[in-house]
């Protein structure tokens, strides 16, 4: 499931491809994929039709398509999808695509629940989608502000999961190695000084899989994959980057890799 490095990752990718085109048509073949309005591919291409691609901006996890005219397209990948770019315009496809004029496209393939709204820009705010809280990269989040967003009695993993829009099952775990704290600690335990270097990984560690692509199973608009290697996320029984230690596993319900050696 793509994660906020991703989507940062999707939305530079797509913004290179789309920004300033002017949409000529929409195939929509996969409805159920149109949210708003609700499974009508038809509304949704006439309502596309003849506008031109603005910008592309990132809320939380959902992509916000600027169009001119007062329209926005939010796409949201929620499992995955392929969202990519191409040179020639699209006949066919099972999924959507939108054709530019002069010869281009986007096409959405591979969609695990992903979702399309398209409304009018000042009743974006309404949509349960772009609900995203504080995103993880704004500068807006001090050691002080997220150590009151954190749900004190929660462990750390979950906490970070739930207060922080973007991040998951994934990059909770790799934040967490960097700041040598284990995912099983409450989140009142913290020190001021392990909630300051907290702040301090989530950043830093978003960033990192951001420069290089995202993860490895994630492709972005020009279809290159990401480079980033976790640390630990799916590397049970390996040994711990940092002293060589066995990195663990534990599953309820979800699962959660750690270092016991340097995680405390
Ligand atoms: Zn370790």
């Amino acid at each position: 499931m793509p994660e906020l490095p991703e989507l940062e990752v999707a939305r530079r990718s797509l913004a290179s491809c789309a920004a300033g085109k002017k949409i000529a048509g929409v195939l929509v073949e996969r409805e159920r994929s149109i949210r708003t309005p609700r499974e009508d591919g038809r509304a949704f291409a006439e309502g596309l039709a003849g506008r031109m691609v603005k910008d592309v901006e990132r809320r939380g996890k959902a992509l916000l398509f600027q169009l001119s005219g007062g329209a926005a397209v939010i796409f949201h990948y929620k499992l995955g999808a392929l969202a990519a770019c191409r040179g020639e315009p699209v006949l066919e496809t099972d999924g959507v695509a939108w054709n530019f004029e002069g010869g281009s496209a986007l096409e959405f393939t591979d969609m695990q629940l992903s979702e399309f709204h398209l409304a009018p820009v000042d009743r974006l705010e309404a949509l349960p989608v772009l609900k995203s809280g504080l995103d993880p990269l704004s500068p807006g989040l001090t050691a002080k502000k997220l150590a009151h967003m954190l749900p004190p009695n929660k462990q750390l993993k979950a906490a970070l999961m739930d207060a922080l829009g973007g991040i998951g099952n994934n990059y909770s775990d790799e934040i967490l190695w960097n700041a040598r704290l284990s995912p099983f600690r409450k989140v009142s335990a913290l020190s001021e000084k392990e909630m300051s270097e907290l702040a301090k990984q989530i950043k830093s560690t978003l960033r990192e899989s951001i420069k290089a692509g995202g993860e490895e199973e994630f492709r972005d608009a020009r279809e290159r994959h990401g480079r980033y290697r976790e640390k630990v996320h799916r590397r049970a029984g390996q040994p711990c980057p940092r002293d060589g230690h066995k990195i663990e596993m534990v599953k309820k319900g979800r699962k959660t890799f750690w270092c016991p050696h340097c995680q405390v």
